[in-house]
């Protein structure tokens, strides 16, 4: 499939860029990784309606906001990434003062742009290095808030460029999950829609609700968190947050730091030493590294502690 049959499917002319054989390594805050067949950045909605709409029924789709939670493994990945940070960038208050903000949307602008309207509670979203879109995906979260819990409704499109609200009574949340409920097709059959990564919806946009509060102390709330990160963050070599899940009643970085793993390296991935549930690209580390190094991981830990830890990051993609 070339663009030219792309845009002849669509009847009208994309106005967005599509690439072919795009390097995934350059879309990845781990900064490694093989290339996706091929990558749609749209202009904007419409765009991505459009596009959506003259896409084969079978071609592989996913949707990638800041890539801070993914690992293209080496081999590459088959089918279409919709680009959607960089675009779908919209942001404002509605008239009945919730916000509504884009996929595309960066967590850190969010907790400002919250701030500077005078509300409380969006702070966290500044030390998370994802889009909203991602953000919803993932119910990312930290220091004792999650995306949902701050989430009114949500606008989904399905892979035809169909356009839904949805609200969290339409989805299964948890701790990092979140999974459609499950619908039925034509014929009664109970369907999986699971969001992830093959989803059958992606989000485009949200609207979410924060108490009035005072800018100044969110202000200040936003620059002790980032202080927090930085201090026990490996902020300074690429990375994807942390790796595992905390499991009930413990944290993976404990489990992983009593097994004696801080530091353990394949190749050019590493256990990191300050904080042993991230794992850091020291400047070579291919995907097989970081995912050799996690299997090395979760491995390790189950034979010591009988704890089975699995993985926060999204893993797609052949291996080489
Ligand atoms: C330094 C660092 C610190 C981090 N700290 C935290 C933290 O405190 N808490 C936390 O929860 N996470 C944390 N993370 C992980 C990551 O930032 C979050 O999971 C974030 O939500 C990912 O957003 P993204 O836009 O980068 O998603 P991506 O990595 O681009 O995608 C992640 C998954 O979401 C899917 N997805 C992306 N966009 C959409 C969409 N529009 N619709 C449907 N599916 C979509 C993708 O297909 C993929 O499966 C951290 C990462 C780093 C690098």
């Amino acid at each position: 499939m070339n663009m030219i049959e792309l845009t002849n499917l669509a009847n009208t002319p994309l106005r967005g860029t599509l690439r072919h054989d795009v390097p995934m390594r350059k879309y990845t805050s781990w900064r490694a990784g093989g290339t996706v067949e091929r990558m749609f950045q749209p202009a904007d909605l419409d765009d991505l309606l459009v596009f959506l709409r003259g896409l084969p029924a079978d071609e592989p789709l996913y949707a990638v906001g800041l890539g801070s939670n993914l690992l293209v493994r080496d081999g590459g990945l088959r089918g279409t990434i919709l680009m959607l940070h960089g675009t779908l960038g919209g942001l404002h208050l509605e008239m009945d003062g919730s916000v509504y903000a884009e996929a595309g949307v960066p967590g850190a602008k969010l907790a400002r742009f919250a701030a500077l309207h005078n509300m409380q509670g969006a702070e966290f979203f500044a030390g998370i290095p994802g889009s909203l879109g991602g953000m919803l995906a993932m119910n990312a979260g930290c220091y004792g808030s999650e995306t949902w819990e701050k989430v009114l409704r949500v606008q989904t499109v399905n892979r035809y460029g169909v356009v839904h609200i949805r609200t969290a009574a339409d989805y299964e949340i948890g701790y990092r999950h979140v999974m459609r409920n499950k619908t039925q097709d034509a014929r009664g059959k109970a369907q999986d829609s699971n969001l992830a990564p093959e989803a059958s919806e992606f989000f485009i946009a949200a609207w979410m609700q924060f108490p009035r509060g005072d800018g100044e102390s969110a202000r200040q709330g936003i620059k002790a968190l980032l202080g927090k990160r930085i201090a026990s963050q490996p902020l300074n070599l690429p990375n994807a947050g942390s790796v595992f899940r905390n499991p009930p009643g413990d944290h993976a970085a404990r489990l992983i730091e009593q097994c004696g793993l801080k530091g353990r390296q394949i190749g050019g991935a590493q256990v990191s030493e300050k904080h042993a549930n991230f794992i850091v690209n020291t400047g070579t580390a291919t995907a097989a590294d970081i995912e050799d190094l996690i299997v090395k991981v979760q491995a390790v830990v189950e034979k010591q502690t009988g704890i089975r830890l699995h993985p926060e990051v999204r893993i797609v993609g052949e291996k080489k």
